[in-house]
């Protein structure tokens, strides 16, 4: 009994050591800086700008200059422009694309994406993504005709995705950003798909995309109001994960510990220290239930991605025809759009990117041992790019959602945490720079790998 005692006391001051918050090791002015930065009133100049085409329907007119999905679109593009001279040209503005066909797009279409990239200083292979959908709808999936402002879904995530390559646009970074405004969602999620494509032809390795799709509204349907908290989903293994990693992590756990949410914990973590009054709820799932979202091609790929979405919706105005019906209006009209909220959804998506895009790279070949015995040992390997200055090593019950726990490593390339069992913990590891930017925590094998897999 004594023993037993004395080692529940040795257990228990280990795991207290060095408790920190997961991703905020130091408190960075600049990001103070972007978390104040979001104007709302430059937010909703972007939606009432793209509610102004009239619709933005995948098929609509792409000719007109004032009317469908192609004004939209090179509207778009002349605001990326106007930020990049704004920077010094700081922007390379490019227009992957696709022709493509489908149940929702019966006669081929292009699908095209308007994409704006911030190069990385020191890193620029490593990229971190944000993205939002410029096109629109209306009942009929079908119909490319009708007034479809698509203000809350998604000219709001669109706005986000704007402010923020205006915010960022004056800071450098070590990694590069890409600032993705996408086609085709509301047909078939064909955007991200052209976008996640064209990021695994150019050699990116993605470490994060973070897609904001419906961020602007604070008035739910069953009359909730909310305004300081923003869903988060993920996805909680890999998509890409093949049958022999599958029973691996049967055996060893990682089924909460995808990379993806890892980037969901970290988003979280960096935004609630800066931001206050403000939540980002993570939520354990893909998506909103039985709907989808751009991110999910990313993962198709093996690459991290998150949907933010608000957290009280409106049913009534998502994908409705414009109409007034017993006394009840319908339609995704920019009055139901909340810009203060939207700004703090640009901040936390901005903070996350500024965050991820200033650390060193997460490490790579995560190793964990200790079966059978008190300890518990990890390793691991630096990634190419910025060199770690140092790394940190995180666990936290295995019933816990987030990280609790860590001990930093220093410069080493393994550490053993002594009286911390392995069978009692989750564990993973993040790297950091020397002004104590982290980077996510990454869960060991294949189940929690960014990359290398
Ligand atoms: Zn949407």
């Amino acid at each position: 009994m004594k023993i037993a005692a004395c080692g529940a006391a040795a257990l228990a001051v280990a795991a207290l050591a060095g408790t920190v918050h997961g991703a905020v090791a130091a408190d960075q002015p600049e990001l103070r800086e972007i978390a104040g930065a979001p104007d709302p009133a430059q937010l909703q100049a972007t939606v009432q700008g793209l509610v102004g085409f009239g619709t933005r329907h995948t098929l609509s007119d792409t000719v007109s200059s004032k009317r469908g999905i192609g004004a939209a679109r090179r509207w778009v593009q002349s605001r990326f422009d106007k930020i990049g001279r704004d920077c010094g040209g700081c922007l390379t503005i490019v227009t992957p694309s696709q022709t493509v066909t489908g149940s929702r797009l019966p006669k081929p279409a292009e699908i095209v994406d308007v994409v704006a990239i911030q190069k990385g200083t020191s890193d620029p292979e490593r990229v971190i993504v944000l993205t939002g959908h410029i096109d629109s709808r209306v009942t009929d999936v079908m119909n490319a005709t009708a007034d479809a402002p698509g203000a809350d879904d998604d000219a709001s995530g669109v706005a986000a995705v704007i402010e923020a390559a205006r915010i960022l646009s004056r800071y450098k970074f070590a990694a590069t950003i890409v600032y993705g405004v996408l086609s085709g969602e509301e047909q078939g999620l064909y955007g991200g798909k052209v976008l996640a494509e064209y990021a695994k032809a150019q050699g990116w390795r993605v470490e994060a995309d973070l897609n904001n799709d419906i961020v602007g509204g604070t008035r739910g349907q069953n009359g909730v109001v909310d305004n300081t908290r923003v869903r988060l989903f993920s996805e909680g293994t890999r998509d890409a994960e093949t049958p022999a990693d599958a029973k691996q992590r049967r055996f060893e756990g990682g089924e909460n510990d995808s990379a993806s949410r890892n980037v969901a914990r970290y988003a979280k973590a960096v935004a609630e220290h800066y931001m206050p009054n403000w939540t980002v709820a993570l939520v354990y799932r893909l998506d909103r239930f039985g709907r989808g979202g751009d991110h999910s091609a990313f993962n198709a790929l093996g690459f991290p991605a998150v949907r933010f979405t608000e957290n009280a919706e409106d049913y009534r105005h998502q994908h409705q025809d414009l109409r007034t019906e017993g006394g009840v209006e319908y339609g995704d009209t920019i009055a139901h759009v909340d810009f203060a909220y939207l700004g703090k959804v640009t901040a936390t998506n901005a903070l996350t990117a500024a965050s991820m895009a200033s650390a060193p790279p997460p490490p790579t070949d995560v190793k964990i041992g200790g079966a059978v015995t008190s300890d518990t040992q990890l390793s691991w390997t630096a990634s190419p790019g910025s060199p770690a200055a140092g790394y940190r090593v995180y666990w936290r019950d295995t019933t816990e959602p987030v990280w609790a726990y860590s001990r930093d490593a220093g410069n080493a390339s393994n550490l053993t945490l002594a009286n911390v069992a392995i069978d009692d913990f989750v564990f993973g590891v993040a790297s950091a720079s020397a002004d104590g930017f982290e980077s996510p925590v990454v869960f060991p094998g294949a189940a929690g790998a960014f990359w290398g897999h």
